[in-house]
């Protein structure tokens, strides 16, 4: 079948809405998604209609309301569209409006930060028109899912999308002011756009379910490197091998289905990685289309015999796995006000944004870092497979040239010359240069006409980033417009308010090497830069007055809602790395340990054996080898104690913050050292008698 045909089948689209609903109904849909109010009861009543009947015919016989609770992953109850039958017995499928548009899962065990009281635990989800409905076709049935927000009584926002509706409708209210001073009278609304590449691993699902710690934790805690890790550069791009291709397949079908246009696909630096990216789409609509890959990735991995591995850090000295969120900000009649043209130098419109996302980078960097904070993730950040713990923005040389010259007044702006690119072989075309090359390690790099937010961990929901994002811009925006607008010079004016804020963040600005450590030094040193390295370290700047000024201001969050997620994140931070030091103790006092004795056992008695049978065989081999593996099971089995001990006085603190630091402090180096003999001693044990599949089973067994 042709893609075309069934791209987008299982989407209640726009096209599926002005196909099935009346003239006046779809056009009153369409404005509240354009313009924003609400739907009258009877047309929500037509449209479920609609729906259900649409659902159905693909196969449904449920529907859910689809919401993102602070977990970090999706959520969802079904109900059938069964209701009583009528008086002849005859069942009756219904989904009415009012079921379309609200719902009250009781869903009172999602954390909520104290949004909502366990009594009184009122929580209400309801339709984001601006999300099409689509259905999704699992083990359990085809369900029709509405995508919706998640609030609770008080109306405060238990999930990620509220606030980044929010987000989105604050930075287009102050965009479009800029935009009204530029004389665009034309453009009603300013949206961000967002294309998420998504880093994976695959592995055998076999192996994965004979080791705890994959199972309990998404990464091994345990492992010795195998001999050949990724320093051959040859799974890289390399072509792609039968199963993890088979799974490929299927799961671009899947999501194109879903109208998710996945488009890249790829093999990633480490083994067994991989990468998955799509055209990119509207902010809120991207992120729930990154939610459904997720899950789409890990469903379609079981029905192939594997796992997708999500995790940012599954496998110690090996590339972990991040998220590139690339986002810029368009207009309604499809401008793209990141879009320099040819003579940026001359596009004022394009500086004032420029200028105003340094501006917004540089004063919330503290906001943006703590967004991608996840246990997972500090095992990345700053190592040197992802861009350091420390935000900056490479702009290329193109654009900091510009931005120089604007700081030391020059009278007009030059551009450098582009040039071409000749790559000396006759028959090869010659092929004109971009007058800026690309930084990878930049983690927020002007890329053309977006910007790519990099920091962002494989399992991270998008939201957060995108949130902050849009409330830190919009804010820069806003005072802009707040200047501009009672200017009575505006060029004057305008050119000052550039190069007074050019000049006051140009700090921020970083093209070099990231992974460097004279760039650390630079940037926490001489330009003042935060380094935030853990969750712990990053959660706290959350709470920051000018944060919480910022986000309340522009009324996307409000206080209890900060103070909520704050709370969440870290106790969220605090039960992974217990469950994280939990499963350590127990796979080292219940599988390490008796396999490692048991292989000493058999050296013992291969060495009473020997002796026995030749008095004056030295036996140094396994004299030797029993000594060493004895320290070791002496060390493992104090280190597990030690472990085990710290975590039960470390799970009794009830201050999220400190038990946070705690984490960091006591108990994630407590479970590098247990780690560190246990690995010693997986590469001094006989392979058979080692108790789960090593780092070569997962990561070349797919060859
Ligand atoms: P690379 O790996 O070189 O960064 P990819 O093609 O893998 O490039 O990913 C680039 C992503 O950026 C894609 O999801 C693409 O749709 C997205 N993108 C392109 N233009 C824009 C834009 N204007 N706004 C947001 N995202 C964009
Ligand atoms: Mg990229």
């Amino acid at each position: 079948m042709k893609v075309s045909e069934y791209f987008g089948e299982n989407v209640f689209s726009r096209a599926v809405m002005q196909e099935r609903l009346p003239k006046k109904v779809y056009a009153e849909v369409m404005s509240v998604v354009e313009h924003g109010g609400q739907i009258s009861m009877g047309s929500a009543d037509v449209v479920a209609k609609a729906m259900m009947e649409w659902a159905i015919e693909k196969g449904a016989t449920h529907y859910t309301h689809w919401f993102q609770p602070l977990t970090g992953v999706t959520a969802e109850k079904h109900d059938s569209f069964l209701s009583a039958p009528d008086e002849n017995g005859k069942e009756i499928l219904n989904l009415t409006g009012k079921q379309l548009i609200m719902g009250e899962p009781d869903a009172s065990s999602f954390p909520s930060g104290g949004l909502r009281s366990t009594h009184y635990a009122r929580g209400y989800t309801a339709w984001d028109m601006t999300s099409p409905a689509f259905v999704k076709e699992m083990a359990c049935g085809t369900i029709l899912c509405i995508p919706t927000v998640f609030v609770a009584y008080s109306g405060e926002a238990l999930d990620n999308k509220t606030p980044l509706l929010r987000s989105m409708q604050a930075l287009s209210q102050q965009a479009v002011r800029i935009l009204h001073l530029f004389g665009n009278t034309q453009a009603e609304r300013v949206i961000p756009s967002v294309g998420a590449e998504q880093e994976y691993f695959i592995v055998d699902r076999e192996k994965y379910l004979k080791r705890r710690d994959l199972i309990y934790t998404g990464r091994t805690l345990f492992g010795a490197p195998a001999p050949k890790g990724q320093e051959l550069d040859d799974q890289y791009f390399g072509v792609i091998r039968e199963r993890v291709g088979a799974f490929m397949k299927d799961l671009n079908k899947e999501l194109w289905k879903m109208g998710i246009t996945a488009t890249t696909q790829h093999n990633e630096v480490a083994p067994a990685q991989h990468e998955c990216a799509p055209i990119y789409c509207t902010c809120n609509v991207a992120v729930d289309q990154n939610q459904l890959m997720m899950e789409t990735m890990k469903r379609v991995a079981t029905q192939h015999g594997l796992v997708c591995l999500l995790h940012e850090k599954p496998f110690a000295g090996v590339n972990g796995s991040g998220k590139h969120n690339n986002w810029s900000i368009g207009t309604d009649t499809g401008e793209n006000l990141l879009d320099p043209g040819d003579t940026p130098n001359e596009n004022l419109q394009f500086l004032l944004v420029l200028s105003c996302i340094m501006k917004a980078v540089d004063v919330h960097a503290d906001l943006l870092r703590q967004s991608a904070s996840c246990v997972g993730n500090e095992h990345r950040l700053g190592g040197q497979e992802a861009p350091p713990a420390i935000i900056s923005i490479c702009l290329g040389d193109q654009l900091e040239s510009v931005v120089d010259q604007i700081v030391s007044n020059a009278d007009s702006i030059q551009l450098l010359a582009s040039g071409k690119l000749d790559s000396g072989v006759s028959t090869v075309p010659v092929l004109s240069r971009d007058a800026t090359d690309r930084n990878r390690t930049s983690p927020f790099a002007f890329t053309g006409n977006k910007f790519e937010f990099r920091m962002l961990g494989s399992s991270n929901s998008i939201a957060c980033a995108n949130i902050m994002l849009n409330a830190a811009v919009a804010q820069s925006l806003k005072i802009y417009a707040d200047h501009l607008e009672c200017a009575q010079d505006f060029d004057g004016e305008l050119h000052l308010l550039l190069r007074q804020t050019i000049a006051a963040h140009k700090r921020i600005i970083f093209n070099g090497n990231g992974y460097d450590d004279a760039w650390i030094h630079e940037a926490t040193e001489e330009r003042g830069l935060l380094n935030l390295r853990t969750t712990a370290d990053a959660m706290p700047t959350l709470l920051k007055p000018k944060n919480v000024a910022m986000l309340t201001g522009l009324k996307v969050m409000t206080a209890a809602e900060i103070q909520s997620r704050y709370d969440i994140t870290l106790d969220n931070y605090c039960k992974t790395v217990n469950i994280e030091g939990r499963t350590m103790v127990d796979m080292a006092r219940r599988e390490i340990l008796p396999a490692v004795e048991a292989y000493a056992q058999s050296l013992a008695a291969a060495l009473s054996a020997k002796t026995a049978a030749v008095p004056a065989l030295p036996c140094s081999y396994e004299k030797s080898r029993i000594a060493k593996l004895s320290t070791l099971t002496d060390a493992i089995s104090s280190a597990a104690d030690e472990l085990d001990s710290i975590l039960r006085e470390v799970h009794a603190f009830d201050d999220v913050t400190r038990a946070s630091c705690a984490m960091r402090d006591r108990v994630l180096p407590q479970m590098s050292r247990l780690r560190a003999v246990c690995d010693e001693a997986e590469t001094l044990t006989a392979r058979s008698f080692w108790p789960f599949p090593t780092y070569d089973d997962l990561l070349f067994g797919l060859e």
